[in-house]
């Protein structure tokens, strides 16, 4: 813990910790030292980890990178920390990220943009570009994120470490800063997909605190031990020769459209060559409405976060102003100062799609394009394959501040992970290779499952790493 703490300190130009707290990080170290000592130490007993800092935490401030909640402390746990704090993981503190986790590039943090650890002048990624930088700088073992559309996946991809978004519904949101509460999930980083089974084992399972949390996944109960005993079985059942016989790897056309860079197809071609080489099949399937995730997305988790972040008026929740004049004038005002421009976009999409008038003709246009999403993945994987593979990202990390002109430019480039969140499915992302860059830059490989396949994911991840 302390050696985490002094890297965390010597890194400090990455802008990856919002919040350091050396005392509490000392007395989580000496709590895991005592499980240790009492012979009840686990897989993560004494690990380094973090969190992003939209997971309430006891003690270390928790501002989702907004000025808004600037000095919130929250007065318990989320269950993500709190599993993993009880498993004996030590956290050297809070990670940065976008404004309420909204952005793709982390450069939408009220407290200054986090930098990419292969090269300080690109994004690490976003939403939780903190949590992937941490870990691709080895300032943490492992870290949180969350993924509401590719916010695990797509700064895993773009810092070269691996990522897993669950099921929607394995992982507790109690204690989650809510963004879209009907996409958003939790999941862990690291170095290896290995590494993330004992995470994301750890915080899954079922909590009454959370409405939409599952009690049972396909027959088996939502709760620690499933995915590690999935991930067992999936490595048992392969050859040591061909470990990857049988396995259908469905491809799909639209992921490999306009708009991908020569870089990341060729990376994500070698890595299937590979997979290939291995014993798997690889099969071309269609997903015609990839295209259309995106305007769905935009609607829907905007809808869901005006709706959300309604909450904060400054008088329940979140910055209040000095001056003001009557009730409706602070409210106004202390939103104004509090929320940076990526937020207020996203709250005036959002209240518009459900304005009276308009929510049949937006929203539930996009609920219904949202099903079809689904449906045709189920269509897939019914007929076609086991998993579905390609990239995460059009292309490798840009420069910081590349698209400040453009605010829609960085919506279109979330193509690839939109469309399982809009499903509910488990996805991930592996490092697969680099960019041609003088200073290479690195390329995540897209995992997609069916719905409670994490284990297999893991798995098959594994088995390429
Ligand atoms: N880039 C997407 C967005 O800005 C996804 C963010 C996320 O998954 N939290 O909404």
């Amino acid at each position: 813990a302390q050696s985490a703490l002094a890297a965390a300190e010597k890194a400090a130009d990455l802008n990856a910790f919002l919040h350091i707290d050396t005392e509490l990080t000392l007395a989580q170290a000496r709590a895991a030292d005592a499980l240790l000592a009492a012979g009840q130490g686990g897989p993560l007993t004494g690990l380094p980890i973090a969190h992003k800092d939209v997971f309430v935490t006891q003690g270390w401030r928790t501002t989702a990178s907004s000025k808004m909640l600037g000095q919130y402390v929250s007065p318990f746990d989320a269950t993500v920390v709190d599993k993993l704090q009880k498993a004996g993981a030590v956290s050297v503190g809070k990670l940065n990220c976008d404004e309420f986790a909204m952005g793709s590039g982390n450069e939408f943090s009220a407290f200054g943009p986090a930098r990419n650890p292969w090269d300080a002048t690109r994004v690490p990624g976003g939403s939780s570009g903190g949590s992937a930088a941490a870990v691709a700088a080895g300032l943490v073992m492992a870290s949180t994120g969350t993924d509401t559309g590719g916010s695990v996946r797509q700064p895993a991809a773009l810092c070269g470490v691996s990522g897993i978004k669950p099921t929607y519904g394995t992982v507790s949101r109690y204690g989650m800063i809510a963004y879209g509460s009907s996409l958003d999930q939790a999941g862990p980083l690291a170095r290896h997909a290995q590494d993330l089974v004992e995470l994301l084992d750890c915080i899954s399972g079922f909590d009454e605190r959370d409405s939409t949390s599952l009690e049972n996944c396909k027959g088996t109960p939502n709760q620690p031990g499933r995915i590690r005993a999935d991930f067992e079985a999936a490595l048992a059942s392969h050859p040591a020769g061909k470990p990857m016989q049988g396995l259908r790897i469905g491809v799909p056309t639209e992921f490999f459209s306009a708009g991908l860079s020569n870089d990341v197809a060729q990376a994500v071609e070698a890595a299937l060559r590979e997979f290939e080489a291995l014993g798997a099949t690889r099969v071309s399937i269609s997903l015609p409405r990839t295209e259309l995730s995106i305007p769905a997305y935009y609607v829907i988790a905007p809808a869901e976060a005006s709706s959300n972040l309604s909450r904060y008026d400054g008088v329940r929740y979140g910055h209040r102003t000095h001056s003001y004049g009557d009730l409706a004038d602070m409210t106004s005002r202390s939103r104004a100062e509090g929320f940076g421009p990526e937020v207020k976009r996203r709250i005036l999409v959002g209240t518009y799609m459900l304005c009276h008038g308009y929510y049949d003709a937006y929203y539930l246009q996009a609920q219904r394009i949202r099903r079809l999403i689904a449906d045709d993945f189920q269509r897939v994987f019914n007929a076609d394959c086991d998993v579905i593979m390609g990239p995460v990202t059009p292309t490798p990390a840009k420069l910081i501040g590349a698209n400040q002109d453009d605010p829609t430019a960085d919506w279109l480039a979330d193509i690839y992970t939109l469309a399982p969140s809009l499903a509910g499915l488990p996805a991930m992302s592996i490092p697969c290779g680099f960019s041609q860059d003088a200073k290479p830059l690195p390329i995540g490989l897209h995992l997609i499952g069916n719905y409670f396949s994490e284990g297999h994911l893991l798995a098959t991840a594994h088995r390429f790493q």
